[in-house]
């Protein structure tokens, strides 16, 4: 019988609440599927913090490097933000990006239709939406160097470097050709290469690689035009590819496009070892331990992980097909209410998608 482990990372906030319900689901999945699930959970974030004083401790990295796969729930408290930044859950999540190499983030944007009222964008707008942002995640400002602060001058000063090398952007253009080919061959490139010499070394080289390939439908936007198009017209995007800060923003209002940010999984992967599978919101302090929390991102997130991570398609499937006719049959948790439907917890409507499996 295959088997997989798994290192689970449920984190702070809402992560063990919707944590839970995924564990549950993998258990049913891998009775279904004949497969064998190891799920070794392992503390990160702010909870890492309290127990090792490291919100990435070693013993967690070394895990999740010789596991099959990690799935990550979500990290951080307002209680951490005082600490020195690189005590604070979310340096935890850089930590683990880089030592795991995890360049590539993949957040897939789709709406569900059921769902289709939940937007606070028209229906008619969104309808057709499918699309994929493909973020670099371990270059560009958020790891830039030299970076800090200046204090001993009559003005304080902050700064920090967006820098890119061609390789950087070569490899995670690759993975956009690559995810491209299996779509509709539409890249959108988003820089900013009217105002950043970083963005035109990024947008010379997606062009060079991309040209390689006579198939691809290559597309450049600055990236505030990006964000107009991805209100006005999100439908025109298939595969948008961007570095790490335009990629964290755009995708979280491509997020909102769906209705709900407790809707939208991702992946963030390399070309060889384990991939990390997360959710893309945060760990929601403001509703930690009510049991009202959307459990759903997660659980896509955990359909991702079986499909790129495992290879467990049909299981993958599964999940997603279970969660759509939950919610066609008019169960919502609290972030997604509307008339007509039935409000559920967190873990009621776990156990509802379980039930569909
Ligand atoms: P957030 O995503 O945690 O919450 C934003 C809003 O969305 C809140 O109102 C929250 O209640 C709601 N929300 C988020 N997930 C939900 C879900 N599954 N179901 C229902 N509602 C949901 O973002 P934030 O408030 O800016 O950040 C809170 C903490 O999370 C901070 O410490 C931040 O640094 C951290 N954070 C972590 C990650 C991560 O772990 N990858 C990502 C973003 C933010």
């Amino acid at each position: 019988m295959k088997s997989y482990k798994i290192v689970l990372l449920s984190g702070d906030g809402i992560g063990p609440e919707i944590s839970e319900v995924s564990i549950k689901i993998l258990k049913k999945l891998s009775q279904k599927y004949a497969f064998e699930i190891d799920i070794k959970e392992e503390y990160f974030g702010g909870i890492a913090y309290e127990k090792h004083k490291d919100p990435a401790p070693k013993v967690t990295l070394e895990q999740c490097k010789s596991s099959d796969a990690v799935l990550l729930a979500c990290v951080g408290d307002v209680k951490y933000d005082s600490l020195p930044r690189e005590l604070r859950p979310e340096s935890g999540l850089l930590k683990l990006r880089s030592a795991l190499n995890l360049f590539a983030n993949i957040r897939p944007v789709k709406i569900r239709k059921s769902l289709l009222d939940s937007s606070s964008l028209k229906k008619e707008i969104i309808e057709n939406v499918d699309l994929i942002v493909v973020r670099e995640l371990i270059g560009g400002i958020y790891f830039g160097k030299p970076r800090g602060q200046i204090t001993n001058t009559e003005l304080k000063k902050a700064f920090n470097t967006m820098v890119y090398d061609s390789s950087e952007i070569e490899r995670i253009t690759e993975v956009a050709v690559k995810i491209a080919n299996q779509r509709s061959k539409k890249i959108c490139s988003v820089d900013k290469a009217n105002v950043l010499e970083v963005s035109q070394l990024w947008r010379d080289t997606v062009l060079d690689v991309t040209s390689k390939y006579k198939d691809i439908n290559l597309s450049n936007l600055y990236v505030d035009n990006a964000a107009m198009q991805l209100v006005k017209e999100p439908s025109q995007f298939d595969v948008i590819l961007t570095n790490n800060l335009f990629g964290d923003i755009l995708s979280d209002l491509a997020a909102m496009i769906t209705g709900s940010i407790g809707m939208l999984p991702s992946a963030s992967l390399n070309n060889t070892g384990p991939g990390v599978f997360e959710p893309v919101h945060g760990s929601a302090p403001d509703i930690a331990g009510k049991n009202i929390a959307n459990p759903i991102a997660m659980a896509l997130s955990t359909s991702m992980m079986l499909k790129i991570g495992l290879n467990e398609k049909e299981a993958a499937d599964d999940i997603e097909t279970a969660i759509d006719n939950v919610l066609s049959k008019g169960y919502r948790t609290l972030d997604l209410k509307n008339e007509n439907c039935q409000v559920l917890s967190c873990s009621e409507i776990g156990e509802k998608i379980i039930q569909e499996i």
